[in-house]
């Protein structure tokens, strides 16, 4: 196993499991950074914001909960794995509600933590490298980052909702996506959301994205599954 020079903290107060974690990732080739609470975390990631973060929900002082709020307030958008002892499903929803990734139930496998570390990393690697904030349809400019469409007819603006689902299928450029996904990853769970959410949201979206939106050619439907978004490949 070469070295991978990902970075990532560990934000656990277990000292046990600290080593544990420690020793495996950084055998793997991770560089580690360890906080023991969520104060501690907060200031190391204010330093540098590490490539993913393992973050166990049960802290002395603040919670994992907490932390993880406070990051996604400051728009910093690496990978976080919760670490939770209680099996039950109300955590994993609070926690991609507050905008974890994915969340892994202790005990654990080693195996299993470092395959999904290795994937959300793949995957935020996968946007990063191909995903500058900008994307061309056609005549059509898209900057996620400041959520403005400029069209040839005139500019308009993006809501957050839109630039996450742009963000989300653009993840996957030419690939179906399907609405489950979607409220999954982008509504999180939240009440009162179904399929035909997303479905409303996504022909409003066509009205901005797309010049002639009930024939899109970019933002299209992918019958029976969901939606892709075309993109031309990055040669
Ligand atoms: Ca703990």
């Amino acid at each position: 196993m070469s070295l991978n020079n990902h970075s990532i903290l560990i934000v656990e107060d277990e000292p046990s499991l600290i080593f544990t974690l420690r020793d495996t990732l950084e055998t793997e080739g991770y560089q580690t950074r360890v906080a023991e609470n969520g104060d501690q975390a907060l200031s190391i990631i204010e330093e540098m914001p590490p490539d993913l973060m393992i973050l166990d929900v049960m802290l002395p002082g603040m919670s994992g909960f907490d932390v993880c709020q406070k990051i996604r307030e400051q728009n910093l958008n690496f990978p976080i794995i919760i670490l939770t002892a209680r099996d039950q499903e109300i955590d994993k929803v609070t926690g991609l509600n507050i905008g974890a990734d994915d969340y892994i139930t202790k005990p654990f496998g080693v195996k299993e933590l470092l395959a999904r570390i290795k994937a959300r990393l793949r995957r935020s690697d996968e946007f990063n490298n191909g995903n500058t904030g900008t994307i061309t349809l056609g005549d059509v400019q898209l900057n996620l980052d400041t959520a403005t469409v400029i069209r040839p007819d005139g500019e308009f603006e993006l809501t957050t909702r839109e630039v996450e689902v742009l963000r989300f299928l653009s993840g996957f450029p030419n690939e179906p996506v399907t609405r489950k996904a979607l409220l999954e990853h982008v509504w999180r769970y939240e009440h009162s959301t179904s399929t035909r959410t997303v479905d409303v949201h996504i022909s409003k979206l066509r009205t901005k994205i797309e010049m002639q939106p009930e024939d899109p050619r970019y933002l299209v439907t992918m019958h029976g599954v969901g939606y892709m978004l075309k993109l031309k490949q990055n040669s």
